[in-house]
């Protein structure tokens, strides 16, 4: 797989020309963020001179849905069912001696210094300080022994200590039940890694699943891991840098605020603290960073919440095509759904289904099949010509949606959906779309000059 590591994907993206490397000296505040958030969707940036550090730093590894179906190698049509498939056949990770593991080739067990070592990034000016956005956050089950793996902002914090928001899911669970034991929760945050693992670690999946397993099935081989040297945690063995580490019991420390997916900052508010019992890196490793709110940040969201949407819909509308999460959005609130409406009301179920599937969908756009849902003008068409709301609009009230949204009471909001698929019982020609017989030939075999074409007749002297 042309993905199989952080470097290989980088190598790919040079090959491609889309790696945009910045020899200029740049600074950590904000100067690193800025210019990658300025090249966001377009290239990645490779930032080889960042203050006085040897280390180099990355961001924008993918940032449209063409990068990630390359990555999968796959098609844009073909990202979701591969991903959902991954998701629903999770193969185990091969363990592999240290010897054969590159992130084994430094190991620091003392005089930990997070920034000494590390660019890490402030990103918005009203952040707090440095964070590590891009870290995956590995943390293992003792009952079954299963890992679990997520990413969770780090606040830099201390020489080995970072501030970390950890959402009531599943490492939340895993350290409620060791705080209670009054022991910390081992961890291992991972920095650098292939775009398929990354992928993989956002997948909505219930307790229990190890994300690294997805890993291994969207690779389509056993992804290589390595044993922590200070904590029982196996991390993906090319890994650039890892971070080891615990979860602290009953410590809470001030964290934010920060820059988050809306384009808001999320507060400042005492949260849980890790502290770093050890780092181990390759040989000249690379830092890698994901610009809050930045394409790559939304699609990495964005598309494991398309599969779960997918699948939830298509339980209650079988007849279901395609999904969007899309970016202005925030990949997470506005889901645009196209279906073979068979049954009149259809549209309305999958309007409900959407809601049913997370509580952070707020407003749902049902088309037809034939409506390019991953072209918002299309959509936008689709609202203005196929939508009534007497009679198309779902509204709900006072429902949970998501604290991030400003616009919330405190989480609590409406939910709203349009039914825009046309009536199956219309006269055929009141919703034809007008089309030119032919409209989608190759247009390059036609045209012989754009720059010099103008016949010297016709040239305005
Ligand atoms: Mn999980």
């Amino acid at each position: 797989m042309r993905s199989k590591t952080f470097r290989s994907w980088l190598t790919h993206l040079q090959t491609r020309g889309r790696l945009a490397a910045i020899d200029k000296k740049v600074s950590l505040e904000f100067e690193v963020a800025g210019i990658a958030k300025k090249l966001d969707g377009k290239m990645a940036t490779y930032f080889t001179n960042v203050e006085d550090y040897e280390v180099p730093v990355v961001s924008g590894i993918c940032s449209t849905r063409e990068d990630f179906a390359e990555a999968l190698e796959t098609d844009q049509f073909n990202l979701i069912p591969k991903f959902t498939e991954a998701v629903s056949a999770p193969t185990v990770c091969r363990l592999v001696e240290p010897k054969d593991a590159p992130v084994k080739e430094n190991i620091i067990l003392e005089n930990i210094d997070l920034m000494n070592k590390l660019p890490i990034p402030v990103h918005h000016e009203d952040d707090s300080g440095n964070y590590i956005t891009a870290g995956l956050f590995i943390v293992r089950d003792p009952v079954t022994r299963k890992q679990n793996v997520s990413i969770h902002r780090l606040q830099i914090s201390g020489k080995d200590r970072l501030g970390a928001l950890i959402l009531p899911r599943h490492t939340s669970y895993l350290y409620k039940q060791a705080e209670e034991a009054g022991r910390p929760l081992e961890c291992a945050i991972v920095i650098g890694v292939d775009p398929a693992t990354l992928l993989a670690s956002q997948a909505s999946t219930p307790f229990g699943v190890d994300e690294l397993e997805i890993a291994s099935s969207l690779h389509g081989k056993p992804l290589e891991v390595v044993k922590c040297e200070t904590v029982d945690i196996d991390v993906p063995a090319y890994s650039e840098i890892v971070l080891e580490g615990q979860i602290l019991p009953n410590v809470r420390e001030p964290e934010g605020p920060f820059g988050e997916f809306p384009k808001y900052y999320g507060p400042r508010s005492d949260k849980e603290v890790v502290k770093i019992t050890g780092i181990t890196h390759r040989d000249n490793p690379i830092f890698y960073t994901i610009v809050p709110a930045g394409y790559e940040h939304l699609l990495l969201g964005g598309i494991p919440r398309e599969a779960s949407l997918l699948q939830s819909v298509r339980q209650t509308v079988p007849s279901v095509k395609a999904v969007h999460m899309s970016p202005g959005g925030t990949c997470r609130y506005h889901a645009i759904i196209s279906i073979k409406k068979r049954n009149e009301g259809e549209a309305k179920n999958a309007i409900l289904a959407a809601f049913a599937n997370s509580f952070d969908i707020k407003h749902v756009v049902v088309v037809d099949e034939e409506v390019d849902i991953f072209n918002m003008e299309e959509v936008e068409w689709a609202i203005a010509t196929r939508f009534q709301a007497e009679r198309d609009l779902v509204l709900v009230h006072s429902a949970q949606g998501s604290k991030l949204d400003p616009s919330t009471n405190d989480g609590i909001g409406s939910k709203m959906g349009f039914d825009c698929t046309v009536p199956l019982n219309s006269e055929p020609m009141r919703f034809k779309r007008i089309q030119i017989p032919g409209e989608d030939m190759n247009i390059e075999e036609y045209i012989s000059s754009i720059s010099s074409g103008l016949k010297k007749e016709h040239v305005e002297k």
